[in-house]
């Protein structure tokens, strides 16, 4: 992959490095994952129901007119608007091709969630 810029979806400011496959947003704090590195995240959380979770697993999320008119988020690397979608009750957005973007706080309420669903079996 090039090394082109990349801009956070709500601030437009540059993403920086933050681990292999994850770069972040040092104004609002969201995270972008790359596929891979949030299978990873949730199989470390929740290793008996990995390999069923992936990012196959967010579902599409129905969100109110008014929540979705301003929850716009264009995909870092191909700017195309990313489909809204849930991962254990939490929101986040997902560009098919490339990867997945969680606001700040989000991450970490979904991958516990994963955990606390991955006790519970
Ligand atoms: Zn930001
Ligand atoms: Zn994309």
């Amino acid at each position: 992959m090039s090394a082109a810029a990349m801009l956070c979806p709500i601030c437009k400011l540059e993403l920086v490095d933050d681990e292999p496959g994850q770069r972040l947003c040092a104004r609002c704090k969201g995270s972008w994952l790359e596929p891979a590195r949030l299978t990873a995240l949730l199989h470390a959380a929740a290793p008996h129901v990995v390999p069923l979770l992936s990012v196959d697993s967010i579902s599409d999320a129905a969100l109110p007119p008014n929540v979705a008119a301003k929850h716009r988020r264009d995909c870092p690397i191909c700017t195309l608007v990313m489909r809204s979608g849930t991962l254990f009750a939490v929101l986040v957005d997902r560009c098919d091709a490339h990867g997945v973007w969680v606001d700040a706080g989000e991450l970490s309420r979904s991958v516990l969630a994963a955990r606390r669903h991955d006790r519970a079996r």
